[in-house]
């Protein structure tokens, strides 16, 4: 019913020599075909990386939340859009944390994306103090109330669950939890928007390599993976594709 969804994070890492990597994942996508796969590298890289893609989707990792205006340094969805990005990633921590995004404005973020014609992967995750606490599912159940827009039904919306502690730590959510805060998750979407609530995927985030990915993803509502150090390169990228199109 969900197709999984393997989605490379980039972050400020790469430049016009790492394209190559994105020919080589293109070409790894082609022979796995019941994987949606899609790379998000930073904004000045996204029009030559869909040049070398051959269809595959590309994306961003960020969008401001209007269509334009004085917003200097600031990249909207149209934009995106108008150069040939079919995804967004809005929300992640780094930018919740470093950028001081709050739940309101990522919400904008998602519903500007989805007006635009663009995918948007919702990223959501505790910290490990609140994970300690034994407040992890409150904690992601109040940032997915706060971030995912109450008309989400009208757009393609994926949900990131990345717990911070787990990112580009080496550090893994166990297969448990991770399958507790997706039950949360699905429950959470299916309580507040029902039947397209069990179509929205849920993606796992946080130091997936080559070695967890299979276990992650034959976990129940684990629909795909958001990758950051292992999307890189195609040699750790291609075997978390093949791990996920095994499943
Ligand atoms: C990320 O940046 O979203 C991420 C999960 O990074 P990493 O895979 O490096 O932990």
């Amino acid at each position: 019913m969900r197709r999984k969804l393997v989605v490379g994070n980039w972050k400020m890492n790469g430049n016009l020599a790492a394209l190559a990597e994105v020919s080589a994942i293109a070409d790894a996508h082609r022979r796995a075909p019941g994987v949606d796969v899609a790379i998000c590298p930073p904004f000045t890289l996204i029009a030559p990386a869909i040049a070398r893609a051959q269809g595959m989707p590309i994306g961003a990792q960020d969008c401001h939340s209007k269509e334009c205006g004085a917003y200097t340094g600031n990249i909207c969805a149209p934009m995106l859009r108008e150069i040939g990005a079919r995804l967004v990633i809005v929300g992640h921590s780094e930018r919740r944390q470093f950028h001081h995004e709050t739940n309101e404005e990522v919400r904008a973020k998602a519903q500007a994306a989805v007006a635009a014609g663009l995918q948007a992967i919702i990223c959501v995750g505790e910290t490990e103090s609140e994970r300690e606490a034994g407040r992890a599912v409150a904690v992601v159940t109040e940032q997915l109330a706060g971030s995912v827009p109450d008309h989400a039904p009208d757009g393609d919306i994926v949900v990131a669950y990345e717990p911070i502690w787990a990112i580009g730590t080496g550090r893994t959510a166990t297969c448990e939890d991770v399958g507790e805060m997706h039950a949360a998750i699905r429950a959470h979407l299916k309580q507040r928007f029902g039947e397209w609530g069990a179509l929205v995927r849920i993606l796992y985030g946080g130091s997936v390599r080559p070695d967890n990915a299979a276990e992650l993803f034959a976990v129940g509502d684990v629909d795909g993976a958001l990758v950051g150090g292992c999307s890189l390169t195609a040699a750790q990228f291609v075997p978390i594709i093949e791990a996920a199109s095994r499943q």
